[in-house]
């Protein structure tokens, strides 16, 4: 049996196999297949391709439609620690200082994270240069690329 769920990290619905105990998505989230939603379940591989593009489509809205299909609290939790790092980073005015603050305190709640975090947190702090300051981080060596489009700080 295969299902559709979708990663709580990065939002994007995935199919897996139900049989495994969990998932690894392509963002480097190990996701609890016990634990997850599952919003739709088939022995067709098929008809659950097809159900992983629609879902994808409808997340495409953003955050707020995923809180509403998924009723889930675990994405008040990464909005938290979103606010937290946005209020420490706001207190440099550095630019520099302040993406290390932003990669460090990513780091420091997901071990690693996605320049859909990144950009998250750079949204709250009203900067908009969003790879070009993930390149200076990389160039820096502040952070370094473990997995494709995966992020850690040193
Ligand atoms: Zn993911």
């Amino acid at each position: 049996m295969f299902g559709v769920v979708v990663c709580s990290r990065c939002k994007r619905a995935r199919g897996v196999d139900l049989r495994s105990k969990t998932a690894r998505c392509q963002c480097g989230n190990q996701i609890q297949l016990k634990e997850a939603k599952k919003f739709f379940e088939s022995n067709d591989q098929r008809e659950i391709a097809s159900a992983v593009g629609k879902l994808n489509a409808e997340l495409a809205g953003g955050t707020e439609e995923w809180e509403k299909i998924s009723g889930k609290s675990d994405t008040a939790d990464t909005e938290d620690l979103y606010s937290e790092i946005v209020a420490s980073a706001s207190s440099v005015t550095n630019q520099k200082e302040r993406l290390t603050i932003v990669v460090r305190g990513l780091t420091d709640a997901l071990e690693s994270f996605t320049i859909e975090d990144f950009e998250k947190v750079l949204n709250n702090l009203g900067i908009k240069k969003v790879e070009e300051s993930l390149h200076l981080l990389l160039e820096e060596n502040i952070i370094y690329e473990p997995r494709k489009d995966v992020f850690c700080a040193v």
